[in-house]
């Protein structure tokens, strides 16, 4: 979910120079700002390699693109060990432990169900599907049904149909990327977005942390619900606010499930997980948003706390929303 994001104060010594390049990615948007940087590297170069990064990003990890590696994968219906790229590895298996840590809630083979609620590549239909339909989809679900071998990399499916969906880490995976090709150009000021999930290091044209935005999860809106300042870190939200349909009056949002088949019904509107930076902090913070706002309510924050995340929820009331914050979010916080 996007995040809107704003310097801290409007006053204050005159501002570093600062590049940024906007565009559009992965069916939503990236957003990049580099403050004080290196020689060499000028909007146009920065441009030119962010949008070679993304694009190495979709040709693997994308179910949106027919010849991506991930795509030929799901149309593998081999059962036998298949070798896959480091880096698909390296997503999957930041997935399949997210799996295990959430019991279930998150699951990478839980894309039959995504587009068969048509939140995925196919054709949108904004109806319920049939109740024989979810339960055929939800047999060839199961991160249990996956193996996965490190060295070399390789993957084995328990069922040939099984179709893995990696749209809750991909964001936070192409923000790593980018904060990777950031720093190897020797950019040490930066903020490196693909919509609601970022990487940052350093901090703002003003000298003072990034402020990130965190909105009110109100459809149709963008409304800010509380800025938080951040720096060397990774931030992702995930919300029911934007991707959804409606049906007498029901929303159905493109969070599933796993267990009963069906888009998440609850208050838990919005939940945003910060990740102290490091080689994939935006992609475990991308996929923690996911897996605590499909927990809900009650079990979310208790897995927040359990494995020390720094979360901050927002939960729909009948009048407005509340906030909820983790123990490790506070101590961010803390002075
Ligand atoms: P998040 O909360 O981060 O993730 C929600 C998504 O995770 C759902 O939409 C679903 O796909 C999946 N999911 C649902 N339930 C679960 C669960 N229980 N466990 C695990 N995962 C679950 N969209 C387009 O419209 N056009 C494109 O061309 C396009 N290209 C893309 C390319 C790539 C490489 C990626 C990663 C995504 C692409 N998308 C595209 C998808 C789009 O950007 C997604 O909406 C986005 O990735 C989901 O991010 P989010 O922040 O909205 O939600």
């Amino acid at each position: 979910m996007a995040l809107l994001c704003s310097a801290l104060a409007a006053c204050g010594p005159t501002p570093a120079p600062q590049i940024e390049v906007t565009g559009p990615t992965m069916g939503t948007y990236y957003a990049v700002k580099v403050v004080q940087p290196p020689a060499g590297l000028d909007a146009a170069a920065l441009r030119a390699g962010v949008e070679q990064v993304l694009a190495a990003v979709i040709a693997e990890i994308s179910t949106y693109e027919s010849e991506s590696e991930l795509s030929r994968l799901n149309r593998n219906s081999s059962t036998d060990w298949v070798p896959v790229s480091a880096n698909l590895y390296l997503v999957i298996a930041a997935g399949q432990r997210i799996s295990a840590l959430s019991g279930g809630a998150f699951d990478v083979t839980v894309g039959p169900l995504v587009n068969l609620w048509g939140f995925g590549p196919e054709e949108r239909l904004d109806a319920i599907p049939a109740p024989e339909q979810v339960r055929a989809a939800l047999e060839r679900v199961g991160y249990g049904k996956l193996e996965l071998r490190a060295d070399p990399p390789a993957l084995r499916k328990q069922r040939g149909d099984i179709y893995i969906d990696l749209s809750a880490l991909g964001e936070g995976y192409g923000a790593d990327r980018l904060a990777a090709y950031l720093d190897g150009v020797g950019a040490t000021h930066y903020m490196a977005a693909i919509a609601g999930t970022m990487r940052v290091r350093g901090t703002n044209a003003k000298g003072q942390p990034w402020g990130i935005a965190v909105e009110q999860p109100t459809p149709g809106q963008q409304r800010v619900q509380r800025i938080l300042p951040i720096t060397d870190q990774a931030v992702s939200t995930s919300g029911d606010y934007r991707n959804f349909f409606e049906v007498d009056g029901q929303r159905f949002s493109h969070h599933i499930d796993p267990k009963t088949g069906a888009p998440v019904a609850q208050r838990l509107a919005s939940t945003t997980v910060i990740h102290p930076a490091g080689a994939d902090s935006a992609m475990m913070a991308d996929g923690f948003a996911t897996a605590l706002l499909v927990l809900g309510e009650q079990r979310g924050p208790a897995l927040a706390e359990s494995q020390r995340i720094a979360a901050y929820f927002i939960i729909r009331e009948e009048a407005g929303f509340r906030e909820a914050t983790s123990t490790a979010f506070e101590r961010l916080r803390a002075p």
